[in-house]
């Protein structure tokens, strides 16, 4: 494998380590065609996955017959069907697809076939996007490293000896490695943004209910988002353009217009950042945090105020906590969502030989299917919600939550944007805390509360740590609905380095 210098360790071929922006004007334009470029990033993940296993299935010749038919298409003189027409993408397993499994990392799913696709699926495949496969991620969104895929973990290209981060280390590890330019992850606490910062790539958790949820395999549905990721702030916004926007079938969808983030990420690529009011979370920029993240995040600091922004910190103090409602709240949802997955209706099915009742084939079916993190969280949430102590955990973490909400709101009275490191560390050593739910949890410290909040979220590259020589991200937080900020603060931000 080749380990480029930063901004990522991308692949050999030139076309897999292009921009999607920059894949999409030559296909469009006719210079290469879909075919050659799904090709190349096949022959990628072909050369680098046995080592990085951010794949759980590689759909090959599917890939290639959508990237023929957009060529077809094009070649016709039709317009392209979106502005990513042709540029092909990694999808997390989570969202159903009818032609490939859908696994979400369990053995519970393996194998298993939906009849329909996620809206976000039907979207990329209307806007023309080749699907490269499905990628890992720890079983039903529950973890911060892919070490709780029932299918093993994802390494980072970084580093193979470390974690790319979860629970969407499959899509980010592949983007950060050249087998894919852009992705699909979902971010109930983190697991888009914070992968994005241990691979040095760009993550965004869009505003809740702004992306359908549709079809994407519920871990906690009021947290639950999925949003893009790819190597640049600008491909990270044309993916969300194709993907945002009201869908009849979620509940939750907010009926409102999409904000032009591809406008902002090309506004924000002046790098001009003057009249712009950001402000440094005070409960994240503090010790504890491995020093080389903190002295990357001050000098992201410095940089945004070398390009005019007006920095100032704010507090927010009841992000600490975030922690403790998101592991209530979380697993209770959890619970009630993954009752489904009882051996009868989806999926793995054990003990029905006969000599047992329906109950027991349901329990041996989930004793056999489910990991150990996802049975921690069912019955912490099944204790949580029930009579006696739902007031005292459940109850009481919902208010905790209206309480970070009301902090976010304070904040963004005197900012426009707030920021603070995406994690507390980099890159850890697979296996270092997988024996330590605690440990793993705390990594999530940062990225937590906007979920909590239901606001968006975006990690993009900050560098290397000093000490550890790995990637560190930034995180800029927006008000809900004003997700553009995100990226022509971003896009200024990455501008700004170079
Ligand atoms: N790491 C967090 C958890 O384990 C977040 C997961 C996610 O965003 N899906 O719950």
């Amino acid at each position: 494998m080749t380990f480029n210098t930063y901004l990522a360790p991308v692949g050999t071929g030139d076309l897999t380590g292009m921009t999607a922006a920059e894949l999409a004007e030559k296909i469009h334009s006719r210079e290469i065609s879909s075919t050659e470029v799904t090709r190349a990033h096949l022959d990628r993940i072909a050369e680098v996955d046995g080592q990085l296993h951010a794949f759980l299935h590689v759909a090959e010749d599917r890939a290639l017959a959508a990237a023929e038919a957009v060529d077809k298409a094009l070649d016709a003189g039709e317009k392209p069907a979106s502005a990513l027409a042709g540029v092909p993408l990694a999808l997390k397993d989570v969202f159903t697809t009818t032609d490939m499994p859908t696994t979400c990392g369990s053995k519970m799913l393996e194998g298993y076939l939906s009849p329909y696709d996620a809206t976000v699926t039907k979207r990329i495949r209307q806007a023309g996007i080749p699907i490269l496969g499905k990628t890992n991620m720890d079983e039903f969104a529950m973890g911060s490293s892919t070490e709780n895929s029932a299918y093993g973990p994802t390494k980072n290209p970084w580093d193979t000896t470390r974690t790319a981060g979860g629970s969407g280390g499959g899509s980010s590890a592949a983007i950060a490695s050249g087998e894919a330019p852009i992705g699909i992850g979902t971010d109930t606490g983190g697991s888009i943004r914070q992968p994005a910062a241990l691979t040095a790539t760009v993550g965004v958790k869009p505003t809740y209910g702004t992306v359908s949820r549709y079809g994407l395999v519920a871990c906690a549905s009021s947290l639950d988002q999925g949003g893009p990721t790819a190597r640049t702030v600008l491909d990270t916004a044309l993916l969300h353009q194709v993907i945002a926007g009201h869908d009849s079938y979620d509940a939750t969808s907010v009926d409102k217009p999409v904000p032009d983030v591809v406008a902002a990420a090309k506004k924000g690529a002046d790098g001009n950042l003057k009249g712009v009011r950001v402000g440094v979370v005070k409960q994240f920029d503090r010790d504890g945090y491995q020093k080389g993240v903190l002295d990357n995040f001050h000098a992201a600091v410095k940089q945004l105020t070398d390009q005019g922004a007006e920095v100032v910190e704010v507090d927010c103090p009841h992000f600490d906590d975030a922690l403790a409602a998101y592991y209530l709240i979380l697993p209770c949802e959890v619970s009630s969502n993954l009752a489904r997955f009882d051996g009868m209706r989806y999926g793995l099915r054990d003990g029905d030989d006969g000599h047992h009742s329906a109950e027991e084939v349901m329990a041996i079916s989930r004793a056999k299917g489910f990991g150990p993190e996802v049975k921690r969280r069912i019955i912490l949430g099944t204790y949580a919600l029930s009579v006696g102590y739902y007031d005292a955990y459940y109850l009481q973490a919902q208010r905790v939550r209206t309480l970070i909400a009301q902090d976010f709101a304070a904040a963004y009275e005197t900012c426009d944007v707030l920021v603070s490191p995406t994690t507390p560390t980099t890159a850890f050593k697979l296996g270092e805390k997988v024996d330590d739910p605690l440990a793993m949890y705390n990594f999530d410290l940062c990225t937590l509360p906007l979920n909590l909040a239901g606001v968006c979220g975006m990690s993009l590259p900050a560098g290397l740590a000093e000490d550890t020589n790995l990637p560190v991200g930034l995180q800029i937080m927006a008000p809900a609905f004003a997700d553009d900020r995100l990226y022509s603060v971003g896009a200024a931000f990455e501008a700004g380095r170079g």
